[in-house]
């Protein structure tokens, strides 16, 4: 018989596996605690539990299956895994830590590859291979626990993959973060490239996720040049779904500009987002664009970066630069998975 995976296992699964084997409820209780509060790898540290129903458990089903193919740990204490599931196919995931903040945050991919295709991202270049079930995307969060023994209070969906494209499995994996990990649905974000059908389903559930959206341009020509997803959902409708997205939810929402140099870090293009988000309940992040090998863009200069934001908080919008992390290490989405690839 197969041996069944615990780790993502909601309490009810679990309860219904240890009714499988004539085990108590109380049981799949502590398995619940062991696995998400103690992050633990092996039966054997169970130790709440007998040896025998350890030894019961252990030969009927395994903690996980994933394995860490490659682990890189920059200067900065960023962790980049690169995880393989049982079929062969890798994903990356990042832990990242602030030396002046208590968070760490988790960067999960939601996709095998992505079928996006946005021209600066190394992911695209891989095509879309799969979506990730909600099991897969839980245990990129505790290979990070069990690696590091430490507890991740943050979970943004940013990493290979559009999540929106695979979104039950996201919503079912964020049902787990908020209720197994005991992570607040604050504390999860969901980014997209503008999936607007998506948008709208988002808007209509109880509990939303913060919502982030990956804009990186101001206007329909440079956006169609960066992201072909731009084609399907025009910026103009993208940002009516997200009014409506706001004024249905009261949410504020994440707006995501990449620099890129001579090409969307221009003084106009800064006024023209300025103009573009006048009324959207938004804060705007903005990421310094970090070459990968393969593309002509270029990391834009620090003057450019400052003007941009400060044109941007002239129009009363609150706006962070993203710290760089992992610059030493393969960290930008996809560029690990390219490595093993090639
Ligand atoms: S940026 Fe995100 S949506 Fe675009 S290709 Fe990369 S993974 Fe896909």
């Amino acid at each position: 018989m197969e041996k069944q995976i615990l780790s993502g296992m909601t309490l009810e699964e679990l309860t219904a596996f240890t009714d499988s084997i004539q085990e108590s409820k109380y049981r799949a209780k502590q398995l619940h605690n062991w696995i998400y509060l103690k992050s633990v790898s092996s039966f054997e540290e169970m130790t709440d539990i007998s040896k025998k129903t350890r030894e019961k458990i252990a030969e009927l089903a395994l903690i996980t299956d994933i394995k860490i193919k490659d682990k890189q740990i920059s200067t900065d204490g960023t962790i980049k895994y690169l995880l393989e599931f049982p079929d062969g196919n890798c994903v990356e995931t990042v832990l990242m830590r602030f030396d002046n903040r208590a968070n760490l945050t988790a960067c999960v991919s939601s996709q095998v590859g992505c079928a996006c295709n946005c021209k600066f991202c190394a992911t695209a270049k891989l095509g879309f291979i799969r979506n990730l079930t909600p099991r897969e995307i839980v245990e990129q969060v505790l290979t990070i626990q069990r690696d590091t023994g430490l507890k991740v209070t943050n979970i943004v969906f940013m990493g290979q993959g559009e999540p929106l494209l695979n979104l039950d499995n996201v919503l079912k994996a964020i049902d787990i973060f908020n209720k197994d990990f005991v992570i607040g649905i604050r504390r999860l974000t969901v980014s997209t490239c503008g999936i607007i059908p998506q948008i709208n389903r988002l808007a209509q559930l109880d509990f939303q996720p913060t919502l982030a959206i990956s804009l990186h341009a101001p206007n329909h020509e440079l956006r169609e040049e960066l992201m072909p997803v731009e084609k399907k959902y025009p910026i103009d409708e993208l940002m009516n779904a997200l009014k409506n997205y706001v004024g249905n939810t009261g949410r504020r929402i994440t707006i995501e500009y990449t620099l890129i140099k001579g090409f969307n870090d221009t003084v106009e293009c800064a006024k023209e987002l300025a103009k573009l988000l006048i009324g959207l309940k938004a804060n705007i992040n903005l990421i310094i664009y970090n070459p990968n090998d393969k593309d002509d863009f270029e990391k834009p200069d620090k003057i450019s970066v400052q003007k941009f934001k400060y044109i941007l908080e002239q129009s009363g919008k609150k706006v962070t630069i993203r710290l760089e992390r992992g610059s030493d290490i393969d960290a930008a989405c996809g560029q690990l998975s390219n490595k093993y690839k090639n």
